[in-house]
Formats: C-alpha cells, sequence, structure tokens
C-alpha cells in the first residue's frame, strides 16, 4: 500500500525539517506561516541559503559584501522569529546560481546532516516567470534529496545516507497542500520586516500581507 502523504504541518510524523532557498527573505515570502507552526510542536526546522543576497539593493551607497552581511544578519533575526533552530549560508553569488554536481553535493552534505523528514524548496518548473536562482536551486535541491542522500555511494563523502519522505515545493504553477497560516500571520509578518534593507513601507507590508499572505501553497511531491 503506498504511504499516506503528510496531512499537513500539523501532522505528527514530521519531526525535523528542512528548508533550502535561494535569497534571504524567500522562506518569509513562501513558506514561513508553515515554519512557525511546525517550530511551534517541537518540529526541528534549519534553513540553508544558497547565496546571501548580494545584489538585491537599489541602494548606490551599499556594496555587496556589506549588503550580504546585512541581509545576513537579518536572515537570522528572521529565522530566530519563525522558531528555526539552524540557519546555514552557503555564499554562492546572487542571480548566478547555476545547476552543477559539486553544488549538488554541497546540499547531499546539508540534507544529511539535517535528517529532514520534509524539504521545503522551489518548484523548479520552467515556463512562469521566477527568478533563475529559484528554479535552479529547487532544481537541484530535489535532485540531491533524491535519489542522492539517499544513496549510499552517491557523494560518500557527504556523509551517511537519508532518506526525506517529501518535498514541499512552493511559488510553482501548481498545488496540492493548500496551509492556512492566519493564525500565526502576525509572526509570519514581523519575521518578513526582519528584512529591513528590502523594505520600503513596513505599514503598507503588513496591510497587503493582512489579507494577502493567509495561504501558503505546496505541490507535495513523495519521495520515498
Ligand atoms: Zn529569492
Amino acid at each position: 500500500m503506498p504511504r499516506k502523504l503528510f496531512s499537513g504541518p500539523d501532522d505528527r510524523r514530521i519531526k525535523r525539517a528542512l528548508c533550502i532557498v535561494a535569497h534571504p527573505d524567500d522562506i518569509e515570502f513562501f513558506c514561513a506561516g508553515t515554519v512557525v507552526m511546525l517550530a511551534d510542536r517541537g518540529v526541528h526546522v534549519a534553513f540553508v541559503l544558497a547565496t546571501s543576497g548580494d545584489k538585491g539593493s537599489h541602494d548606490p551607497g551599499v556594496d555587496s559584501a556589506q549588503l550580504a552581511q546585512m541581509r545576513e544578519r537579518e536572515q537570522e533575526a528572521a529565522a530566530r522569529a519563525l522558531g528555526a533552530e539552524r540557519v546555514e549560508f552557503l555564499r554562492r553569488r546572487d542571480a548566478e546560481l547555476t545547476d552543477t554536481l559539486e553544488f549538488r553535493g554541497e546540499l547531499v552534505g546539508c540534507i544529511r546532516r539535517q535528517m529532514p523528514d520534509v524539504l521545503l524548496t522551489f518548484d523548479p518548473l520552467p515556463g512562469y516567470r521566477q527568478h533563475p536562482d529559484h528554479r535552479v536551486v529547487g532544481r537541484v535541491a530535489l535532485d540531491a534529496a533524491w535519489p542522492c542522500a539517499r544513496d549510499r555511494l552517491t557523494y560518500p563523502e557527504q556523509g551517511p545516507p537519508h532518506e526525506t519522505a517529501e518535498a514541499w515545493c512552493f511559488a510553482g504553477p501548481a498545488s496540492n497542500l493548500e496551509v492556512d497560516v492566519s493564525a500565526v500571520l502576525d509572526r509570519k509578518i514581523e519575521a518578513r520586516l526582519a528584512h529591513e534593507s528590502q523594505t520600503r513601507s513596513p505599514a503598507a507590508l503588513r496591510r497587503r500581507w493582512r489579507s494577502a499572505a493567509r495561504i501558503e501553497r505546496f505541490h507535495q511531491v513523495d519521495l520515498r
């Protein structure tokens, strides 16, 4: 009989979760409410950021190195607000992510160390407007989780194998799992506002997100 898919963040079988994204603030945009719901019931949640967002500023007075440092601090503050226990920065160059075996190996190592039951990442499907880093990180993270992290002879230097039960992919064209995060919406918004360098008007963002950020949508993929 096929395994019954997780019902959502309340599913008691989920003990560990890993979010792999491209930039600081990606998690807050796409899955922060789900992270809070997981962390609040004791699930160990970790974040991996492939880049530190070193291109994400229109301010001519700030260079890439300063920006990356600032954005890492902002992401750490957001992670604390959400209840995540660990944030890892891979410090690849923003807007230049590519699908390489070396990047895949690095993510295999992250997955084997964190041992998630569920991987939250971008839906890599092409054909709609999406930051190129989002497509790449989603694709490489999924390839890393299945089959590479699972198979002992693949990237043996990255630690013992680990089987991830599911991927929940966000920002894609279709979804089969909807999570109502209304109960934790204020914390999601506060975490988003921790990204001060990316926020022009906190009041306007609060207003917009109170009406538009209550449902998080995922394409739930069985990896077993
Ligand atoms: Zn992004």
